[in-house]
């Protein structure tokens, strides 16, 4: 029924069982192969190159969860008809399983001309998809290969387009790649630091350091946010900017944040007792309701108070499944733990939300910061930022503090804490405990 009111098949294409899928009426993955084998041949006497690419929706997930099976079924079949439609009759369009579609362009010769293709192809997935009463708006991914030799099978092909997808949806929503050797190279290395993290974590080889929260009018430290480390015995030493990532989209993060969390709370129950601990949580840890659990057992087991701890939580980690988040952070409270609402500004939440959002602290972005000095609108950000948290009664910490004149115009517009290379840089757990005990002992009245 589907298939005819789309138009899509073609009647010899129905009859070839086995080579269409039956939800949209497109070839499906066999018929992909065939074709793009097809087109090798042809190919032998005349080496022009084409292009083969791979769409996949972002977020189909969640709209599918959302709005139930039905929809994302009309969502898929309408994303098809769309496709067929955006592409010359003489390209295939395929659907290879879940939101995921191939192409393949028989008459496009450039990385430039595929990625404008593809750019096109993206613009009329984002159009609203009509669902009766509601709508939904999707975006989309897509990689792809160039064909240039005859020595390429059509596996090879696909394989180059499946990593070119990969490393677009790493960058994030609606963008293009095109396969190169920097991007099998770059892939080659997200492999090679999952293999060694997974055997870091096992080994506990991955360590936190602490940098100093501090009291910007005293310049007493009140608590240390724990910062990973790890370096691996042939990779070197690997940014937790480069590994927290991989350890998530990999799922290696929970294993991760457990060896981190028990580690630092073992280093903070040597800290004075009012020195507190922040500890991160990556946004695919607040989908998963063992957190809470594995939080608190883990504080049982070091006799870490709850009330010495905070969770500290980006807005994008609020944002992925905000109903889990918003659980995981009210278990964490009433147990509690303290949280605070990380890397805020930069974020897509909106204030509204933050009306709703139970935190007890929010911590300014670095980047209003490193700007705030030069960029007179950036100051009236972190100003307004500063009244917003006094009225709603948050405590506010400042990232990135560099200089004394950052911290001094914070501390005059009201701001309570702050963080940053000038009050100390991440370090061990054994010159944190110094450095927490010099600070507690110097803030002491003599004599005590
Ligand atoms: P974040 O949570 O926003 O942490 C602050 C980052 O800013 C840290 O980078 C810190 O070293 C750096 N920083 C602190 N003060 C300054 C400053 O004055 N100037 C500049 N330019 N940078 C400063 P780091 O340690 O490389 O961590 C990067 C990110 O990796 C963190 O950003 C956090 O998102 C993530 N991360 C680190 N450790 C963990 C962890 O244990 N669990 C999770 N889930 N994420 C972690
Ligand atoms: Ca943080
Ligand atoms: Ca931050």
């Amino acid at each position: 029924m589907r298939t005819a009111a789309l138009g899509i098949a073609r009647p010899e294409e129905t009859s070839e069982a086995g080579l269409t899928d039956l939800l949209t009426g497109l070839g499906n993955s066999r018929r992909f192969l065939a074709k793009i084998r097809r087109l090798i041949a042809d190919r032998a006497s005349d080496p022009a190159p084409f292009v083969v690419g791979i769409v996949d929706l972002d977020g189909f997930k969640p709209v599918n969860d959302l709005f139930g099976m039905a929809s994302g079924d009309e969502i898929l079949c309408q994303a098809a008809m769309r496709l067929r439609a955006a592409l010359d009759p003489r390209c295939t369009i395929v659907r290879l399983g879940a939101d995921e579609f191939g192409f393949l362009l028989p008459l496009t010769f450039s990385e430039a001309a595929a990625g404008e293709q593809a750019r096109i192809l993206i613009e009329v997935l984002s159009a609203p998809y009509d669902l009766g009463e509601r709508s939904a708006r999707l975006s989309a991914s897509v990689g792809c290969a160039l064909y240039f030799t005859a020595a390429e099978g059509a596996e090879d092909l696909i394989r180059k387009a499946e990593t070119a997808l990969y490393d677009a949806k790493r960058a994030g929503r609606g963008r293009v790649v095109v396969y190169s050797q920097e991007i099998e190279d770059k892939a080659r290395r997200v492999t090679l630091i999952e293999q060694a993290l997974r055997r870091a974590v096992a080994a506990g080889e991955v360590e936190p350091w602490f940098q100093p929260i501090v009291c910007l009018s005293s310049r007493r430290v009140l608590g240390c946010e724990a910062l990973a480390r790890w370096t691996d015995r042939d990779l070197g030493v690997v940014s937790p900017g480069e590994f927290i990532p991989i350890a998530e989209e990999r799922g290696i993060i929970g294993q991760l944040s457990q060896v981190l969390l028990r580690k630092a709370a073992l280093a903070a129950a040597d800290w004075p007792e009012e020195v507190y601990l922040s500890f991160n949580l990556s946004p695919s840890q607040l989908v998963d309701q063992n957190t809470s659990d594995h939080v608190l057992s883990i504080l049982a087991e070091t006799g870490l108070p709850p009330g010495r701890l905070q969770i500290e939580i980006t807005e994008t980690g609020m944002m992925c499944e905000p109903a889990s988040a918003e659980r995981i952070v009210e278990d964490l409270r009433s147990a509690g733990i303290r949280t605070a609402l990380d890397d805020f500004g930069t974020g897509q939440s909106s204030l509204g939300r933050l009306r709703q959002l139970h935190f007890d602290t929010i911590k300014i972005d670095q980047s209003f910061v490193a700007a705030m000095l030069t960029d007179p609108p950036t100051q009236h950000i972190v100003r307004a930022i500063l009244a917003m948290c006094d009225g709603l009664e948050k405590d506010v910490v400042a990232e990135g503090i560099e200089c004394e004149e950052q911290a001094a115009r914070l501390a005059f517009f009201g701001c309570q804490k702050g963080q940053g290379y000038f009050f100390g840089r991440p370090m061990r757990a054994e010159a944190t405990a110094a450095h927490v005990h010099g600070y507690a002992a110097s803030a002491r009245p003599a004599g005590t």
